[in-house]
């Protein structure tokens, strides 16, 4: 599992970074957060295939979060999809996409499935979900948890011998969670496997300033990529424009007991984020400010 941040800058794209995107990625497939316009060129630029985009998430409808797609899904269609898509965001975009989409010549190959979705709402997929929650921003936002599945315990193999269960097949039955019978008698899984091992989970804040819905939802998470539009020196431009400081979003990494604090959506005034990163270490010293193409990939938990 692994974050790839595809644009980090806010508001416009600059001569150092592009506007927002990451895509993150599960095994094959890729979940896409935010495609600000020229998305699909960073994507090219990376090492993850933007065909392989299964699922885009827009957390609301400022120009530096959105007017990548079209092109993206033109391109996808260039390219002979056939696989479906789906996209999600706040309450509009099915009728947003629906305008989006029908602008010029443009009839899709493949299917492209749009979803409203509100806070609280939880999206399963197969092994994962996705959890949605409001953001504080000057317009209807949210942001996104993708949250792993848990993985069963470590399987005691000394133990289910002593069950004298036979190595092989019967093995990996348990070790998906399934009873087997030996001989008259049925070994549970609990009996072999150790207790459950948390899943991974990456929360995507969108812009927003700092809010308790998005401390919430960060809870415990391996890796928390929040606004840090501006530096604390300019707290009230970054709360009358819904961002949040450097300090703030290690604030919320502090409360939500995170692993990893990524800071995103930097003001074009900035030429060399670092100075951001620093003061977030004052706070939080687990966090990074990624450049474009930059990722960082989610170690499995013991
Ligand atoms: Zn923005
Ligand atoms: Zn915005």
């Amino acid at each position: 599992m692994r974050a790839v941040f595809l644009g980090t800058g806010g508001t416009y794209p600059c001569t150092e970074r592009n506007v927002t995107a990451v895509a993150v990625q599960i095994d094959k497939d890729v979940l896409l957060f935010d495609c600000g316009e020229g998305t699909q060129r960073q994507f090219m630029k990376s090492n993850v295939s933007f065909m392989s985009t299964r699922w885009i998430f827009i957390t609301h409808y400022h120009g530096d979060h959105f007017l990548g797609l079209p092109g993206l899904i033109q391109s996808m269609n260039l390219n002979g999809r056939k696989q479906p898509i789906d996209i999600y965001g706040p309450k509009g975009t099915k009728e947003l996409m629906r305008f989006l989409l029908t602008a010029g010549y443009f009839s899709p190959g493949y299917e492209i499935c749009v979803h409203d979705v509100e806070p609280k709402d939880k999206i399963r997929f197969n092994g994962f979900s996705v959890v949605v929650a409001r953001a504080d921003h000057t317009v209807p936002s949210l942001a996104y948890a993708v949250i792993e599945d848990d993985r069963p315990g470590r399987f005691d193999t000394e133990k289910a011998k002593r069950l004298k269960v036979p190595p092989g097949p019967l093995f990996r039955q348990l070790q998906r969670g399934e009873e087997v019978v030996v001989g008259e008698r049925t070994v549970r899984p609990s009996q072999v496997l150790g207790p459950s091992r948390k899943g991974r989970k990456i929360v995507y804040s969108g812009d927003t300033r700092p809010c308790k819905e998005v401390i919430e939802l960060a809870k415990d998470s391996d890796l928390l990529i929040h606004d840090a539009t501006l530096l604390s020196s300019e707290e009230v431009l970054a709360d009358d424009f819904g961002h949040s400081t450097a300090l703030e979003a290690a604030q919320v990494a502090k409360e939500s007991n995170v692993r990893m604090l990524a800071l995103m959506h930097f003001s074009p005034r900035y030429k060399d984020a670092q100075v951001l990163t620093e003061e977030a270490k004052s706070c939080f010293p687990e966090v990074f400010a990624p450049s474009d193409l930059q990722e960082f990939v989610v170690k499995l938990r013991e």
